[in-house]
């Protein structure tokens, strides 16, 4: 097997370990491969070794990889993570599968308008300013519940669910204290009626906190395909 093909099964080995901590079955949480800063031929080698889902911060290389993948494009899943600026949303909404980083209903309103007649929903989750910080991207949370009614009224869209990017905390405990917020947040919006499925949450140095907090999206870049 490839470097990334035993990267890949260390990060599966992990997520399997702890979804039997707390008694989930680790087919619970999917994994999201983020390759960016990385070429199509890590992607490729990913591909090999089975992966399908693979996370993009920055538009433009994300745009540049799917067109040099373009031979793979029915195979894979394409997740753009990063922060989104509304002069970028439709080269987003005709060629992703999925947006993790809505964070305001004007992004997703452009999102509905531009995507494509013909492709499927766009799948999008909403992210979540979960540590409160004032220059960090994602609703907050007492503004979540409205933003997710008003995204899942959207034509061209289909709300799945919540992501967050929690501040890096120094031990388990406090991992899943800030993973918790965002799981409360999910369970709000849930109880209120809205079908959310995913809640993506989770990267290289808390995927244990986030299963444990409930994720159902882990987002892995570092563990499987090296520093950055
Ligand atoms: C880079 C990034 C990740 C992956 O982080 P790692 O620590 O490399 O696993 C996950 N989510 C988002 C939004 C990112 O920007």
């Amino acid at each position: 097997m490839t470097m990334i093909g035993d990267d890949l099964q260390q990060v599966k080995n992990r997520i399997a370990k702890a979804c039997a901590a707390e008694g989930r079955s680790a087919s619970e949480v999917r994994l999201l491969a983020v390759s960016k800063t990385f070429g199509p031929e890590a992607v490729r080698a990913a591909f090999e070794a089975g992966q399908r889902a693979f996370g993009e911060n920055y538009v433009q290389e994300g745009l540049e990889k799917i067109e040099a993948l373009a031979d793979l494009r029915d195979q894979l899943e394409w997740h753009c993570i990063g922060p989104l600026q509304s002069n970028k949303t439709r080269p987003v909404a005709a060629n992703f599968d999925w947006v993790h980083s809505v964070d305001r209903l004007k992004i997703a309103e452009r999102l509905s308008d531009q995507r494509p007649a013909g492709l499927p929903p766009l799948q999008v989750c909403l992210q979540v300013n979960v540590d409160g910080g004032a220059n960090k991207s994602g609703v907050p949370p007492e503004e979540a519940l409205a933003l997710a009614r008003a995204v899942a009224a959207l034509p061209h869209l289909t709300l799945r669910g919540l992501m967050a990017i929690p501040e890096p905390a120094p031990d388990f405990a406090a991992q899943r204290e800030v993973c918790l917020r965002a799981r409360a947040v999910f369970d709000q919006i849930r109880a209120a009626g809205i079908a959310l499925d995913t809640l993506s949450l989770g990267m290289s140095g808390d995927l244990e906190a986030a299963v444990s907090a409930g994720s159902t999206m882990v987002r892995i870049g570092t563990a499987i395909f090296g520093a950055r």
